[in-house]
């Protein structure tokens, strides 16, 4: 049996895990395991074929549930909750053993790591796990409502009067304000309307445009 590449252990003492396996053609699996560690607890394993793991990925992605039935007739029930998800698998019944249940409960937080261990098993690149483009989109909210951009061009502008720029916006989009190449905030400049100090300004306007080509490319 190979060595669990991902293992998680809930509160209550029941461990899930995922190791690679391959089937008697080569092709990969991904042994989903239950386990309860008290002593003579259960351990249950249900067998992904590629494609299965593949949805059982997309699954945890769209918090969607998911179900799979092995060849041997072992099941994979996996139901999302506000906080935590559930992942359930039930053992057949056969000639060696009667059928078993073994519930783990994992944290929502924690599935990026079962989706990065899934997508390692399937040799696959690992899901996005970057901060910045957790908070750009989470930004981008805001922004289109305001600019009707996700990604907005950025500038320095002015916040009240001031000597020098003193704030950062969204680039003015209006025709009589582009023409008139006016670096203040009016009425016709999109919100937000951000008081910086005066020598972060031209640094935080060239971090968020430079953002922009990454975030275009995410
Ligand atoms: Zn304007």
């Amino acid at each position: 049996m190979n060595e669990l590449l991902y293992s998680y252990t809930d509160p209550q003492g029941h461990r899930l895990g995922l190791r690679p396996e391959v089937n008697l053609d080569r092709s990969p699996v991904v042994v989903v395991s239950a386990e309860n560690l008290a002593i003579g607890g259960e351990h249950v394993t249900a067998w992904l074929p590629a494609d299965a793991a593949q949805r059982l990925d997309a699954a945890l992605a769209g918090r969607d549930g998911f179900e799979h039935t092995d060849q041997s007739g072992d099941r994979l029930v996996v139901a999302p909750a506000e906080a935590w998800t559930t992942f359930e698998i039930t053992r057949a019944e056969d000639d060696d053993e009667p059928s078993a249940t073994v519930r783990a409960v994992v944290l929502s937080a924690r599935l990026p790591e079962v989706r990065r261990s899934l997508a390692a098993l399937l040799g696959q690149e690992p899901p996005t796990n970057d901060p910045l483009a957790t908070a750009r989109s989470a930004a981008a909210e805001l922004l289109r409502q305001t600019t009707g951009s996700d990604l907005p061009e950025w500038r320095a502008t002015f916040d009240g009067t001031a000597a020098e720029p003193n704030a950062i916006a969204p680039i003015c989009t209006d025709p009589d304000h582009v023409e008139s190449e006016d670096p203040s905030a009016f009425g016709c400049c999109p919100e937000p309307i951000i008081p910086v100090d005066p020598p972060l300004v031209d640094y935080l306007v060239a971090l968020l445009n430079a953002d922009r080509e990454r975030g275009e490319s995410a």
